[in-house]
């Protein structure tokens, strides 16, 4: 694109000089520095082009700077950015109710991010059971391989220790069973255990599945045992696996839902949905937030629903998912040697390797193609859920170019 509009910054390497003198260093970051992106496209500091297909890990759902999404933020921007919920929040109360009547919940608490989200769904869990339920359970049960985020309570929810070690003590009540074992889940339920809280999906975990039965299994187990379903949707929420809520696609309802990432469309939001029954935990003075819900995130995510379902975001996302879908099965038999397994839903895909996929995204961003590798071995696809069947045909092309240099001991040739 001619003229190329880079923010002000010179380089690539400009800003990574910066971020390395004073950003403390808890990311590993690739070289660039994107700085406009339009659609499923980005440009960075250098004026390269990309082909993206990582959406600010499912936050961008609806692409780059959507004219629906940019024009909610500057009027609400012009209008009011903050009061406090001290007041009632228009904004606030109108996405609460969309999200509700789209929703098998009843009531929204919102925050910042997916980590409160998860943080607002425990405090609910716990105030449920002492407040209405009137019990002294506490304990939830959480899966071997998920993520629910890095504070202290949820990094303990995680069922990974590499996003632990080195912070002992871990806040106590969590337990993890075996993902997708439904007889190591009964045998772990004790006299303490109140609830389940798991992803639909697991993302970080790398793109896990579990069979149909699994999500209907665990929602019979609750109402048996009196415990408390509790999804985190934060990653798979908000259209990524082709409908609205991805537990609507195994016919199941949790009692919670916690969402953040594709909910503000690029603007910080977190919220935790609930029934009525479950909600009634939560009294004033029992949970807050000073930006919750705040009058820019809350127009920012009203925005984005209005657009998800009026403008066949999610048929778009079913169509253009089962292109990807096919495309990636199509390569993985052209490589038998590097790929074990293509998974997915929607406009959620991986690809799972025999080999590092870390050499693999550099060399594909090196040819203009934003993916990312979780998991160690997991490619993982998640444009923008506008992405059209040509976008895809170009990603393809380019990681099939990728494949064809890359040799079975993870070298990329060339
Ligand atoms: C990203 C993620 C979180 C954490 O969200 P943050 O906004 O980074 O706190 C929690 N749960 C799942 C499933 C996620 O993918």
């Amino acid at each position: 694109m001619a003229g190329v509009n880079k923010g002000g910054w010179e380089s690539n390497q400009e800003v990574a000089s910066l971020t390395d003198r004073y950003v403390m260093k808890t990311y590993g970051r690739f070289p660039i520095a994107p700085v406009r992106g339009e659609g499923c496209r980005l440009w960075d500091a250098d004026g390269k082009e990309y082909l993206d297909f990582v959406a600010g890990l499912a936050v961008c759902n609806l692409g780059h700077c959507h004219p629906r999404v940019v024009r909610a933020i500057q009027e609400q921007a012009g209008t009011l950015l903050h009061v406090s919920n001290l007041y009632h929040i228009p904004s606030q109360s109108a996405l609460a109710k969309k999200i509700v009547e789209n929703s098998f919940g009843d009531r929204v608490f919102f925050c910042n991010s997916g980590a409160e989200a998860n943080e607002a769904a425990i405090k609910l869990v716990r105030r449920y059971e002492r407040e209405v339920r009137k019990g002294d359970r506490f304990e939830i049960l959480t899966m071997e391989n998920s993520f629910h985020g890095r504070t202290l309570t949820t990094m303990a929810a995680t069922g990974q220790d590499k996003v632990k070690k080195g912070f002992d003590p871990l806040a106590p009540g969590f337990r993890h069973v075996p993902f997708k074992d439904p007889d190591s889940l009964v045998e772990a339920i004790r006299d303490e255990t109140c609830a389940i809280l798991v992803e639909p999906i697991q993302g970080e975990g790398g793109i896990v599945c579990p069979a149909e039965d699994y999500l209907p299994f665990l929602r019979s187990v609750c109402d048996e045992r009196e415990l408390l379903l509790v999804f985190d949707e934060v990653q798979v929420g908000i259209g990524r696996t082709g409908t609205l809520f991805a537990h609507e696609s195994f016919g199941v309802v949790p009692d919670v839902m916690t969402l953040a990432k594709g909910l503000g469309g690029g603007v910080a939001i977190g919220a935790a949905v609930a029934s009525e029954r479950v909600a009634a935990g939560f009294v004033p003075g029992t949970h807050a937030s000073t930006f919750g819900g705040n009058p820019l995130a809350t127009a920012a995510g009203l925005s984005v629903l209005e657009t998800i379902l009026e403008e066949e975001v999610l048929e778009n996302c079913r169509e253009v998912g089962g292109h990807l879908r096919e495309g990636l099965e199509r390569v993985a038999s052209r490589h038998p040697e590097l790929v074990r397994e293509v998974r997915g839903r929607g406009l959620l895909q991986a690809m799972e390797l025999t080999v590092a996929g870390g050499p693999i995204v550099e060399a594909c961003m090196g040819r203009g193609l934003l993916i990312n590798c979780t998991a160690n071995t997991v490619l993982r696809f998640l444009p923008p859920l506008i992405v059209t069947k040509a976008q895809v045909d170009e990603m393809l092309d380019t990681l099939e170019s990728v494949l064809a240099t890359t040799s079975v001991d993870g070298g990329e040739g060339a």
